[in-house]
């Protein structure tokens, strides 16, 4: 087992030392107190005898005497040396003590307690000059999936033969912790601050850790990703500077990183911003801030509105309207999205309650939302608050929530289906794109995303895969609604595909309900109804 926490032998010398000349003195002050009595004895024996001699019994006295003081002496050395012994056994177990609460049992390497204590020492060791100190934070990527193929015996071994690689290329000085199931550090003091040495350092030590090791005859090959940060001279606090490393792991695991990563302020403002953004949505449910917005879906034939897509907003106190860009994937990572989507469906369909029957809305529906398995029950709620009729809702998916768990996906859209709900699939031409999704659903729309949409005119293979896609769909007998139509042009393009609806700025941006309302106002009272679609200023 390999230890960072053993005694230095120049340590042991030293109390060893101390120990021994301890011993020697005691028994020299209880030799002189023998001396001593055994003499002042003598005296008193010469005159206990002189008086015994007169008054008899004198000599069997002076001899008790004698003898109680030396029993006395054997037995006060007897309990020195018990006590001795029991306070050196007191010693070694709260030496052990401590070694067991700084110290990770299945590698001997140091633990998060210990790591931080010494890496303090290491930091305010004032032995040398300026000392600058280095962290690295180290993790193993999936190193869970070790364990499950191969067993615990041996992602533990594995464990241990990472620790010896960490030790072998790092100086004997260095701090080398285990943190937790798979994340080491190492600290070490670079008094130069020279940023490539430190670096070479790291890359040595993330080269040790994916080294192919051979365990129980099985050849294993584990990931990991390494963070370093430095201190600038001994100002920062170790947690402090453990916490700027573990962020530059972090982003180094997000760009997926085979070099270790610098931690940079801008990481640490990053990080602020996106907590406070966390801060913002929990507030911005708290005070309904969220909004929907209408985007316009038209037939391209006609120009009439035959519906909108409901697009979530964040009317911002202080930064105004923000876009979902923003927010939408910060609530799917906090578990909110369910909730934030709720309070968007209630507020657009108690809008839209009141609007042309004819008019459908659709909803978008986050991945993280299908793997609910109460979303459909949730939804037919929102509803049945509203008012709102199922046969008016369209429900948007992506192929990609498809994925995480598709025969939750096929409950949820069957229990919608049945409520009279329709079903679109969202941005279809982007992620996996494949047909068989459109048989593993039964979908009523598919969305061509705007991507496609956007180089029509000047890029040929978009537009045979618009042209494709519209042929496949009306052959199925489902609908195509295509996206992010900008101009006349496109409009004119995608209406000879033969797509029967169509969204994007040509005919409206995303707007309020208050204008979404006026627009259909102005609609009805056009002297051709649908032919010249009132066009609305931008507002997200
Ligand atoms: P999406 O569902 O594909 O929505 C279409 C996006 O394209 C919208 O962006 C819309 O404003 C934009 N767009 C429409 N026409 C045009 C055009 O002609 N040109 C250009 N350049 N863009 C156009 P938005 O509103 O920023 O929404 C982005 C995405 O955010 C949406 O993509 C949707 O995936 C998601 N989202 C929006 N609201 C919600 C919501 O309430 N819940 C969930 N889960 N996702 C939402
Ligand atoms: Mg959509
Ligand atoms: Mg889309």
């Amino acid at each position: 087992m390999l230890s960072t926490t053993r005694q230095t032998p120049r340590q042991k010398r030293v109390s060893s030392l101390a120990t021994a000349r301890r011993d020697a003195l005691v028994l020299a002050i209880l030799i002189a107190a023998v001396v001593l009595l055994i003499w002042n004895g003598s005296l008193f024996f010469h005159e206990i005898q002189f008086v015994g001699d007169q008054q008899g019994e004198g000599v069997r006295v002076a001899w008790t005497a004698l003898t109680l003081n030396v029993a006395l002496i054997l037995f006060g050395w007897r309990r020195y040396v018990d006590l001795q012994h029991e306070s050196e056994l007191r010693a070694d177990s709260d030496a052990r003590a401590i070694v067991m609460a700084t110290t990770d049992p299945m590698t001997g390497l140091l633990n998060r307690k210990g790591f931080a204590d010494k890496a303090c020492e290491l930091s305010s060791d004032g032995s040398s000059g300026e000392r600058r100190l280095a962290i690295f934070s180290v993790q193993l990527n999936r190193f869970k999936g070790i364990n499950d193929r191969f067993g615990f015996d041996v992602g533990d071994e594995l464990l241990r033969r990472i620790a010896e690689g960490i030790i072998g290329v790092v100086d004997p000085d260095a701090l080398v912790a285990r943190l937790s199931g798979d994340e080491f550090a190492v600290a070490c003091v670079q008094s130069s601050g020279d940023k490539r040495e430190i670096e070479r350092l790291g890359v040595s030590v993330l080269r040790s850790v994916t080294r192919a090791q051979t365990v129980d005859g099985k050849v294993i090959q584990v990931g990991a990703y390494v963070g370093i940060a430095m201190s600038d001279g001994g100002t920062i606090p170790i947690a402090d500077l453990l916490r700027r490393a573990d962020i530059a792991l972090d982003r180094a695991k997000t760009a997926k990183a085979a070099r270790p990563m610098w931690f940079d302020t801008g990481m640490e403002r990053a990080l602020l911003a996106h907590s406070e953004i966390e801060q913002g949505i929990l507030l911005a449910l708290e005070h309904k801030q969220f909004e929907p917005f209408f985007e316009p879906q038209v037939d391209l034939q006609t120009g009439a509105i035959v519906g909108f897509e409901v697009l979530a907003r964040w009317r911002h106190p202080i930064s105004g309207i923000i876009s979902p860009d923003s927010f939408i994937s910060v609530a799917e990572d906090m578990g909110v999205i369910g909730r934030l989507s709720e309070q968007v469906m209630h507020a657009a369909f108690s809008e839209a309650a009141s609007w042309d029957p004819a008019i459908k809305i659709s909803v978008n529906i986050s991945p993280v939302q299908l793997t609910d398995p109460w979303l459909a029950e949730k939804i037919v709620r929102v509803l049945a608050e509203t008012g709102f009729p199922a046969t008016r809702l369209v429900v948007e998916i992506t192929e990609s929530s498809l994925f995480a768990d598709i025969d939750q996906a096929r409950a949820i859209v069957t229990s919608l289906k049945n409520q009279g709900i329709r079903l679109a699939l969202d941005d279809f031409g982007t992620g996996f794109s494949s047909l068989s999704h459109l048989r593993t659903l039964p979908f009523d729309v598919i969305k061509i995303d705007r991507s496609f949409v956007a180089t029509i005119d000047r890029d040929r293979e978009s537009a045979a895969i618009v042209g494709a896609v519209a042929t496949l769909a009306t052959a199925i007998g489902v609908p195509v609604t295509v996206e992010g139509i900008e101009d006349a042009a496109t409009h004119a393009a995608v209406l000879g595909m033969g797509c029967a609806v169509g969204q994007g700025w040509y005919f409206g941006k995303p707007m309020t309900a208050h204008q979404a309302a006026q627009l259909l106002r102005d609609r009805h009272s056009a002297p051709h109804p649908g032919n010249e679609l009132p066009r609305f200023k931008a507002v997200g």
